[in-house]
Formats: C-alpha cells, structure tokens, sequence
C-alpha cells in the first residue's frame, strides 16, 4: 500500500477496502453485489439505516437532529444552504478562513446578504480568528464557519457560541476526527470523501427546527424537506458510497471510537509538526502553530529549490500526494483517519533524513 497523504479523495481503510472486494460479486448471499441492488429492497434499506444509526451514535447526535445523505458534494450544500435559509434583503454571517469559506461566501450571494463576520485573508489564512475578534451580525439567518481549512491546514480548536442564531458548520475534512458538542451547531455537513469514504455521499446533520423553517418553494430536489421526508431515498441514492460509509464508520468503532481516534490524529500530526519545529528552519509550517490542523498539515522547505526535490524525492521513496494545493504551493500531508500512524512516521523520518542530506 502506498503511503497515501492526498487530501481527498483520500486514503480508506485496508480492512475496509478488503471487506467490500470480498463482497463485491455477491453481497450477504444475494447473489449479487450490493452495487446492484435496488435502493428499495430491505437489503439495501438495511444498509442505509445502518449507516445512520452507526453515525448517530460514533457521534453522539441528539434525537432532534436529522442524518441525511446527499449527493452533489460539500459543494452544493454551500448553495442549498443560503436557498433553504436565507432570503432576499436578509444577512447571513460567513467566517473566512479559507478558499472552502469564499466558496460557500459566494453561493449565498445569489440569495440573500452575506456578510464577514472575520476573516483571515489578509495574513493568507495562516491562523484561525479570536473568538473575540468574530462580529456576528445580530439579524444574521445563519453564521456559516469552515471548521478545517483543507488548503491552508488549520482547524478550529474552539467554536464559537451563537446563541439564538444558527451556527452551520462545513466539517469536511475533520469529521470524525474527534469528538464534537453537536448540540452547538444547528446544522454541519461533510462530502465524504476523506474521513467517511469514498466521494458521492455528503452528510448533512440538521437540527429539526432549523429545517422546519426552511425554504420549500424551491425546486424539490434542493429542498432538504423533501431528502427529510423520504429519509434520504427520494430518487436513486449512492448505494455504494453509503455501504462504504457505513464500513467505514463500522471501522471507526471496532478502533475503540473518536476518543481513539483523536488521540491517534494526535500522535500522527506531532511526528510532522515536531520535525519542522525541530529543523532550525530548514522546514517550517504555513499555519501557526494555536491553529494547526491534524488533518492538513502544510509546510513549506525553506529553499525553493531543495523543495522541488524534496517533493520529487518523496514521490519515488512512495509518498503520495505530498504537492500542497495548487493555490497554495508548497508541501501539504493529509492525514486523515484512515492514515496509519506507520505513514506519518515513515514521512517524518524521510524529512529528516532530506534534510540532513541536504543542509
Ligand atoms: N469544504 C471543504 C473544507 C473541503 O475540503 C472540500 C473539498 O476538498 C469541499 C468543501 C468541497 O467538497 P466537495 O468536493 O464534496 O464539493
């Protein structure tokens, strides 16, 4: 297996990926693999309430919140957000973090206000904004946050309280990575595609009278009452995403759960972050250091040069997909869930290694 660091979609876990070949060509004896069958049989139903049931639980979601899965990536939900609830002339208050945050920023211009509640631009969202330094605007529908920036590789440590107004939250690239009060959020959403599974499903936890205020005189498929209604299964879903998922999640828990979890995505970030503190320079991070996420962890080779070979040379000792994004430049390793602790100590050992060959 090759030491995978793409940021998504990104690495599954062995285990998870050998359960779904053994049962590709015939599903729990159906004859048939579970990519076949109908989306209304009891088999595939199963699997589906499963998925649900498994993450209610692994994350601790109340009974007044509703799991729906959806299709269309974190991306549509930026736009079926400010449809659903934002309306004309009304605000809606954005924490900029991150390209993710201008993304879902835009979006929610084509129905309402939206309006900065911080944001991190100008010091090239190298950190996460003061609590204090945040002015959510007191007629705002919604305050939106991005809770891991998956370019940049920070990550909220705490989140804000909003009160009376709805916090909904874009927790695709850190779902899973640890515990989360759910209760302080009225919405949070995911594409799945780095610590749930594969790309094609996006989670979508809601709080119901959040949704009951929402917008139902748009079209039918962007309406979340409609996804409510018929339990995610309104037209033909993600069968074989939402199998994967729910493996996935089965996965999280044979590990021991998020308190597992977290410390393991602990112990993995530290072997990076420790070898850049520790490189007098020679490498150092993009992030500062309170808001650093265990998830992305970006940094930079000081000498431009030495990082075009530190990149070219981890790509043929087996690390994929160490190149930061294009928008960024620079080095960046994900390090998701299904990263092994091995994967992130082979790489801290090879930076080392580089850069005492290279000082
Ligand atoms: N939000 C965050 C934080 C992301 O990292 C990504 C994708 O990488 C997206 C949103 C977009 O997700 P999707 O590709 O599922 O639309």
């Amino acid at each position: 297996r090759a030491f995978n660091f793409n940021a998504g979609p990104s690495a599954l876990p062995l285990e998870v990926l050998q359960k779904a070949q053994a049962e590709l060509v015939d599903f729990q004896g159906t004859g048939m693999s579970v990519m076949e069958l109908s989306h209304r049989s009891a088999t595939f139903e199963a699997v589906h309430n499963e998925a649900i049931a498994r993450l209610r639980k692994l994350f601790e979601i109340p009974e007044n919140y509703e799991v729906l899965f959806l299709q269309g990536g974190a991306s549509l939900q930026f736009t079926m957000i400010p449809m659903n609830f934002l309306q004309e002339g009304k605000k809606a208050s954005y924490i900029q973090t991150g390209a993710w945050s201008e993304k879902a920023f835009k979006e929610a211009k084509f129905f309402g206000t939206p309006v900065e509640a911080a944001s991190t631009k100008e010091n090239n969202y190298k950190n996460i904004p003061a609590i204090e330094n945040i002015n959510i605007d007191p007629e705002a529908a919604y305050v939106h946050l991005t809770s891991n920036n998956t370019i940049f590789g920070t990550q909220w440590k705490t989140f804000p309280t909003t009160g009376d107004i709805p916090l909904i939250a874009d927790m695709s690239s850190d779902i899973l990575s640890k515990k989360v009060d759910v209760s302080n959020f009225s919405m949070i959403y995911a594409g799945a595609q780095k610590n749930l599974g594969p790309s094609g499903v996006t989670v979508v936890i809601a709080r119901k009278d959040l949704l009951e205020k929402a917008n139902t005189n748009i079209p039918t498929m962007l309406q979340y009452a409609t996804h409510v209604k018929n339990n995610s299964l309104y037209n033909t879903p993600p069968t074989f995403g939402i199998y994967m998922l729910g493996e996935v999640l089965k996965w999280v828990e044979e590990q021991g759960g998020l308190d597992v979890i977290e410390k393991r995505n602990e112990e993995k970030a530290a072997y990076i972050y420790d070898v850049i503190d520790n490189s007098n320079g020679f490498y150092y991070g993009h992030a500062t250091e309170d808001s650093r996420s265990l998830m992305n962890i970006t940094f930079r080779v000081a000498d431009e040069e030495l990082e075009k070979k530190f990149l070219a040379e981890a790509k043929e000792a087996g690390f994929v997909g160490l190149n930061g994004h294009r928008s960024v430049g620079g080095c960046r390793a994900s390090a998701y869930n299904s990263v092994p602790v091995e994967a992130c100590k082979a790489l801290a050992d090879f930076m080392v290694k580089f850069q005492q060959d290279n000082q």
